[in-house]
Order: C-alpha cells, then sequence, then structure tokens
C-alpha cells in the first residue's frame, strides 16, 4: 500500500496536520497509524473501587490513542511563546502565534465555542508577583476543560474518519527510508510506503523516537527534565488568581540554590491523576469545564528543571529513577501533607484522613523527602512559602503534596526551519521531536508542517 503522506500518532500534531490535508489537499491520500484505541474505546481501568492503582496496560488509555497525551487533559491551550516549546525558534514568533490562534479557531468551530480564554494583560497580579520576588508569566488561555476537549475531539474524528485511512492498536515498529527517498513503515503484520512522513508520537514514544534516530542518523541533543510535586488545596485559597486567569504560569528564583520552581498545568477545582510512561507512574492534574464537575479542590504542579552538562546526557532516565524510587516506596504516586514533610515525618492514611483537604487521588501516604533530591525539595518548600505570600493558605499543614511529578521531555532532535530532518520529506513534530510541550505547540506544529508540504506538492 502507498500514501502521499503517513502519519504516525494521532495526538494533537497528528489530529491538525491530517486536518490541514482534508482541508486543503483533499486529494492526498493520508494514513495515520496509532498505538492506541479510538477516542471511545480510551478506557482506564483504574475505577478507584475494584482498581485503585495503575495496573501497566498494554497501551496507556491515558497517554495513547485518538487525541493522544491531550485527550483527557484539561484541555488548556496557551496560547504564547513564553512557554509550552520553542517552537517560535524554528518558525518565528509571529508564525507560530498565528498558527496557536488559528487551532483556537478549529478548536472553536469544533464544539469548543463559549468557552472562555483568559489572560495576563494588564493583570493587576503581575504587580503583587514582582512584590514577593515572583514572576508572572505573560499567556491567554483558552480552557477547554476535559469534557468539552473530548467534544471537539470526537468532532474532529468524525470530520476526518472517511477522508483520512486511521489505523488504532497499530504501532509502527520501524521506520525505513528507501533508495527512492520514500519511507516504509512497518507495523507488526504489514508494511506501507510512504512519500512524505510526519512523525508525532509525543512523550510516549519517547523510547522508540530515540531508536528511530539512530537507525537513521538523525542527530539528536539531550534535554532538560522538570521534577517535582503536584500541589493540592482548597480551591478558595486560589480562587482569587484562578477566576481571572484560570492558570497562572509563575516563576521563582531560590534563595539557596538559585534554582528556578515555577507552577505548572493549574486546575482550578479539578483533579489529581496518574500518569503511566513507560510503565512509570506519575501523577498530573485535570479539570472540568462543566460545574458540576467541579471539586472543592484546586491542583498545580510545583516543578525544578534539571539541565545536564557533559558527560551525563540521560535527564530523562533520571528523572525516571527519582520516579521509580517513589512507585517502589508507595506503588505508585506518594502523598504527604506539608505539614508531615515540615516535621521530617510521613503521613499516614490517619494523618490524610484529619486533614482538612480531601485529597481527589487514592495515592499512597509515605514521605516525599525520601523520594526528591534535597536540592529540589528545598526549592519546591521554598516555593510553597513564596507563594504563601500571595495566595495565604498555601503553606497550611493540610496541604497535600503528590509526588512525583515528572515532565519529561524528548531528545531535541535536529531539525530544520520547516521541522524537517536530514533526510528530505520527514518531518517531526509535537512533543516527540523535543521542541513542543504542550497542546497548542504541539497542534500547531503539525499545522505548520502539513502547509509546508502541501506547498512542496503544488
Ligand atoms: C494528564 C495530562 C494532562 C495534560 N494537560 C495539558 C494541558 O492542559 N495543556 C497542555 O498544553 N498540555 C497538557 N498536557 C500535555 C499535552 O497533552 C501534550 O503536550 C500533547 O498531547 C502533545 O501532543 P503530541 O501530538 O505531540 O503527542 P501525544 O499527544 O503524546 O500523541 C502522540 C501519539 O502517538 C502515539 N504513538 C507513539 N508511538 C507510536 C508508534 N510507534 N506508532 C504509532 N503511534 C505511536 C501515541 O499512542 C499517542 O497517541 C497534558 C498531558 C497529560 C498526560
Amino acid at each position: 500500500m502507498k500514501y502521499d503522506v503517513a502519519i504516525i500518532g494521532a495526538g494533537p500534531g497528528g489530529i491538525f496536520s491530517a486536518y490541514e490535508f482534508v482541508k486543503k489537499a483533499e486529494n492526498l491520500k493520508v494514513a495515520v497509524f496509532e498505538s492506541g484505541y479510538p477516542l471511545e474505546k480510551r478506557n482506564c481501568p483504574i475505577d478507584g473501587v475494584k482498581i485503585k492503582t495503575c495496573i501497566n496496560c498494554e497501551t496507556c488509555a491515558i497517554m495513547n490513542g485518538f487525541g493522544g497525551a491531550g485527550a483527557f487533559s484539561d484541555g488548556k491551550y496557551n496560547i504564547t511563546n513564553d512557554f509550552g516549546g520553542t517552537l517560535y525558534e524554528y518558525i518565528g514568533r509571529e508564525k507560530a502565534l498565528e498558527l496557536m490562534h488559528y487551532v483556537d479557531d478549529i478548536n472553536m468551530s469544533h464544539g469548543g465555542e463559549g468557552t472562555k480564554i483568559y489572560s495576563t494583560a494588564g493583570s493587576e497580579f503581575k504587580k503583587l508577583c514582582m512584590q514577593n520576588n515572583l514572576t508572572l508569566l505573560d499567556a491567554s488561555v483558552r480552557h477547554l476543560g476535559t469534557d468539552i476537549n473530548y467534544v471537539v475531539l470526537e468532532n474532529l474524528y468524525n470530520e476526518l474518519k472517511d477522508k483520512v485511512n486511521f489505523f488504532f492498536h497499530t504501532p509502527v515498529e520501524k521506520l525505513e527510508k528507501t533508495e527512492n527517498n520514500t519511507y516504509i513503515l512497518r507495523t507488526k503484520d504489514d508494511a506501507v510506503e510512504c512519500d512524505y512522513c510526519i512523525v508525532s508520537v509525543g512523550r510516549s514514544g519517547s523510547k522508540w523516537m530515540e531508536q528511530t534516530c539512530r537507525d537513521l542518523q538523525i542527530k539528536t541533543h539531550s534535554n532538560r527534565v522538570d521534577i517535582g510535586v503536584r500541589v493540592e488545596l482548597p480551591a478558595v485559597l486560589f480562587s482569587h488568581l484562578t477566576d481571572e486567569l484560570y492558570e497562572s504560569k509563575i516563576v521563582y528564583q531560590t534563595e539557596k540554590f538559585e534554582d528556578h520552581v515555577r507552577t505548572f498545568c493549574m486546575n482550578p477545582h479539578g483533579a489529581v491523576v496518574n500518569e503511566n510512561t513507560n510503565g512509570i507512574v506519575t501523577v498530573n492534574g485535570h479539570s472540568y469545564e462543566d460545574p458540576k464537575k467541579h471539586t472543592e479542590n484546586t491542583n498545580f504542579a510545583l516543578l525544578v528543571s534539571k539541565h545536564f552538562s557533559e558527560p551525563f546526557k540521560d535527564s530523562n532516565g533520571y528523572g525516571e529513577s527519582i520516579a521509580r524510587l517513589s512507585n517502589m516506596l508507595g506503588g505508585g504516586v506518594i502523598v504527604q501533607r506539608f505539614g508531615d514533610l515540615e516535621r521530617g515525618r510521613r503521613s499516614t492514611e490517619k494523618r490524610i484522613e484529619e486533614g482538612t483537604v480531601r485529597p481527589t487521588l487514592n495515592a499512597t501516604p509515605g514521605d516525599l523527602s525520601l523520594v526528591l533530591p534535597k536540592r529540589i525539595l528545598d526549592g519546591i518548600i521554598e516555593m510553597i512559602y513564596a507563594l504563601d505570600k500571595i495566595a495565604p493558605g498555601t503553606a497550611n499543614e493540610d496541604t497535600l503534596l503528590y509526588g512525583v511529578e515528572v515532565k519529561f521531555y524528548n531528545m531535541e532532535v535536529e531539525l530544520d526551519n520547516n521541522l524537517e530532518t536530514c533526510h528530505k520529506g520527514l518531518y517531526i513534530i509535537g512533543d516527540g521531536s523535543g521542541v513542543t510541550h504542550s497542546l497548542s505547540h504541539a497542534s500547531a506544529s503539525g499545522v505548520f508542517v502539513a502547509n509546508r508540504i502541501i506547498e512542496n506538492l503544488t
């Protein structure tokens, strides 16, 4: 079977590429290969009753399938060059923002209309943060919410399914280049050929991506890893910030080590969830747009970035080892009250139950100081006290810390300004490229590359 374009991965990057082909070059034969299942078949078995923690399914319903890692996410599309990736370094700041707005328009016309967009522009909180040694990053945030995000994905799928060949539960095992400069995608039972190949395998495809780059001799560079905890506290403590900004990305430089600690993925009235990357269970969070599904808590991550210099290159391996340690001690994610952490004692079921913050994730009470390196933990504690100045109550004894939260970044793949590899016709986009780390940047990279290919072909 021969295709004009084959896309590997049906996350936001792959979906928005496919969407562009359907809209602008419908005569092209396009196939999408996806390890996971279609949207409606993506069911995580954790029900909180019979199955309480991750059982390491063959394909993780949270990370894989139509919609990618973003399918059950909070659907926060941050329209900014300040965070979420470095797409602007390749395609320019203006183009990157233009494409993020374009993606937002598509989301709005596919079920997202009526959802709110928040902005830091003109916010009084900038000053308040500055006065307390904190920096509030600039962004506009479209919050779809987990429920509307699902509706948008459903609508996009319905529009694409008859015009694009989707192959679900079909991981591409090997990608090869032929002498004619076409590409062969080998799956378990089959092989297809294509003229153009777009690789959009996300974070869950990081190991596959590394191997493919080795096979095809594409250069890669080590990226950073972000390590930290997810904080959960009563929503009311952060409501003055979240009501106006929804998500605030706040950065703090620690006094002790001058490290940067930042807030990440803030979910007002949300829930804390498990995340499984290559069998390692870490923590994440999301929230619904529908007020009926709101919880009484807000959660957000506090992360410290670790960059390594020569000779150490395996920053993801470092993050994995720390996550494994928490999985070893807690059988998954560990939860600890801030007061217990400060006192140097573990949390227990009883201490959590007696606290005033009701956990939204069933995690194992334990001691995060046995897991997180001192430097990272010290930074997180300093940041909690800094946030306490703009949101009093953050440093309360009952504030819950879940660990570990790790943001793995794929190795940065060497790409030109078209996101094309050293092999003509082979493009790498989204989080799998190491260039993007967010829904908006990954989606924009998909739109960008599809248009490059369409221009080449016409
Ligand atoms: C719980 C959670 C909440 C999040 N919340 C937000 C948020 O609110 N805002 C935000 O900006 N970002 C959020 N993110 C991050 C966001 O989801 C990602 O940045 C985004 O999905 C990246 O898109 P992508 O297309 O590059 O990769 P992915 O979404 O990871 O998609 C890659 C796809 O490729 C498939 N794949 C991998 N390898 C292969 C292979 N060999 N063959 C075939 N298919 C393969 C995978 O199954 C997957 O479906 C969240 C992530 C998680 C896990």
